[in-house]
């Protein structure tokens, strides 16, 4: 399972999840050459330890757990799944 981040993000980008990540699986980061381009964050799902940690920090609520998330919004697992499929 992974986290996942939803629509809230789109926009946002409060990088403040990039921050409390304990395994960094949260791109594009501020230093990174996408940032400025994507509309919102995404968790890697092969790294994320499915700690929860981002969950907190995030000042919109837009992440969480694979397997709870609000209706409507299923399509964010795709969402972020496929944009480290296209990073490989
Ligand atoms: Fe990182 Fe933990 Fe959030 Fe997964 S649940 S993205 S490991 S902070």
């Amino acid at each position: 399972m992974s986290f996942i981040i939803c629509e809230p993000c789109i926009g946002t980008k409060d990088t403040a999840c990039v921050d409390a990540c304990p395994v960094d699986c949260i791109h594009p980061r501020k230093d990174e050459g996408r940032f400025e381009s994507e509309e919102q964050l995404y968790i890697d799902p092969e790294e994320c330890i499915d700690c929860g940690a981002c969950v907190p920090e995030c000042p919109v609520e837009a992440i969480f757990p694979e397997d709870e998330l609000p209706e409507g919004w299923s399509r964010y697992i795709d969402i972020n799944y496929k944009w480290y499929e296209n990073k490989k």
